[in-house]
């Protein structure tokens, strides 16, 4: 038996429907429901393990729906990451990113940073400059991190509601407006503020999700990414992050945030102690959002990443999903979410080869440049954690696709020429030079 069988789970990978009849249902174009979706996962839930030629037919099936629903394109933005804190108390059990909050008391620590309102404006107006048009922050919940002044009043003193005043640190963070408001610069589109980050921002207050968002907005917020879903499945989220809001907050954060008039995104976050049942059970969550909000541009499945992380150092789970089990996860996210037209294959968790896979199993989005700071100031030395627009048209014409280069929202986008030298052209300060040139801003021919 794996690890990941041990859990005693009300929701278990049973169904009254078949495989056959499932894959029927999704070639046809019928709606699927949720013994659908766990059949297809599974393929056949009346058999152990995966069978790999019904792998192939959900994957094919998922690839013509793509190709019906969004043609050949294969898109990506460019964007810079702005995490302004690691500092974080929730103690989520998949995550290597956090820190102890309290080791950020007094003196900056040696590990982890927490970046201030100044420090990440610099990081933007580097990365504008160069022509990313993009910024994703998604940061700790740091207990001195609030919506404005008001709420450090409203909180200080009390117990229980994660906070502390920012002289407890070593670097104040600010609020989360000072935040946006420094990030929002250059006419750059601001991505940030998860459902978790909004429920930090009101914490111990009566403010209600979509006024919350709404000040964000106002401080120059444009579209909220749909990360910390993990799973949204209680039973799930008790074990992997029982300090987190539960499913229905989530749901309800989003929903406060298009009410706001942003643009959403979904993830979920899959392969680690959860089963197909649970997976199946979270797409129907996120397509009845959609349902009913019409905000997702698109879906993001994150497979679990189990190195370094207290799950895997526990003993909770041995390992993470099989490659068979990623194709099959984007395969049933594109037949499962008619309402959701863009899914994305992140490189950053797959890998650039698996990543590419994958835009046959269902995806027609490979994410964005992801400059970051180390980046931005090492220009022209290793990439890393970084993909260039030269990588992006390579990749994409070597497995047959059009790369097209998109904004946030997907509204606006070009096909990259045939020719180099590749650079973005969609943002305000894009002018079609490669983003980590050296040299002059030249525009590149395209
Ligand atoms: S909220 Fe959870 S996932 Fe996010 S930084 Fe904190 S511990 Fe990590």
């Amino acid at each position: 038996m794996t690890v990941r069988a041990s859990f005693d789970w009300a929701h278990v990978a049973a169904t009254d429907q078949s495989f056959e009849n499932a894959l029927a249902k999704a070639r046809a174009g019928d709606r699927l429901d949720v013994d659908d979706a766990t059949e297809l996962l599974a393929t056949g839930t009346d058999r152990e393990g995966l069978d790999p030629a019904r792998v192939e037919r959900v994957l094919e099936a998922a690839d013509a729906r793509r190709r019906e629903v969004v043609g050949d394109e294969v898109t990506f933005v460019a964007n810079v990451n702005n995490n302004v804190t690691t500092a974080c108390n929730t103690g989520c059990l998949f995550c290597n990113f956090k820190d102890a909050a309290a080791t950020f008391e007094g003196e900056d620590p040696d590990v982890g940073y927490t970046r201030t309102p100044a420090e990440s404006r610099s990081v933007v107006r580097d990365a504008v400059a160069r022509g990313v048009y993009e910024v994703c922050s998604v940061s700790g919940l740091h207990p001195a991190l609030v919506l404005d002044e008001d709420h450090h009043e409203a909180l200080a003193g009390r117990e229980g509601v994660n906070y502390r005043p920012p002289e407890a640190y070593g670097t104040d963070p600010g609020t989360y407006l000072d935040q946006l408001r420094a990030m929002a610069v250059d006419g750059v589109h601001v991505h940030s503020m998860t459902p978790e980050e909004a429920a930090h921002a009101r914490r111990g207050v009566d403010r209600s999700y979509r006024e919350t968002y709404e000040r964000l907005r106002g401080a120059g917020l444009d579209s909220a990414p749909g990360t910390a879903a993990e799973i949204l499945v209680d039973e799930v989220r008790e074990e992997i992050c029982p300090g987190k809001i539960d499913s229905g907050e989530w749901v309800a954060a989003m929903e406060g945030a298009a009410a706001a008039g942003l643009d959403l995104t979904a993830t979920i976050m899959y392969g680690h102690v959860e089963n197909v049942r649970h997976r199946a059970l979270h797409l129907d969550v996120v397509r009845d959002l959609q349902d009913r909000t019409g905000a997702i541009r698109e879906f993001v499945p994150l497979s679990f990443v189990h190195p370094n992380t207290p799950l895997y150092e526990r003993g909770l789970v041995d390992g993470g999903a099989s490659d068979a089990e990623d194709a099959l996860m984007i395969a049933v996210s594109r037949l499962f979410l008619d309402n959701v037209d863009h899914l994305q294959s992140s490189w950053v968790k797959f890998g650039d080869e698996k990543a590419l896979k994958l835009l046959s199993c269902g995806a027609d989005d490979l994410m964005g440049t992801i400059l970051s700071e180390e980046i931005t100031t090492r220009a022209g030395g290793t990439h890393g954690e970084f993909r260039s627009f030269e990588d992006y048209a390579r990749m994409i014409r070597a497995v047959g696709r059009e790369p097209v280069e998109r904004s946030t929202d997907y509204r606006t986008r070009r096909t990259l020429p045939e020719e180099g030298p590749y650079g973005p052209r969609l943002g305000p300060r894009a002018d079609g030079t490669p983003i980590l040139s050296d040299g002059p801003r030249q525009p590149a021919d395209d």
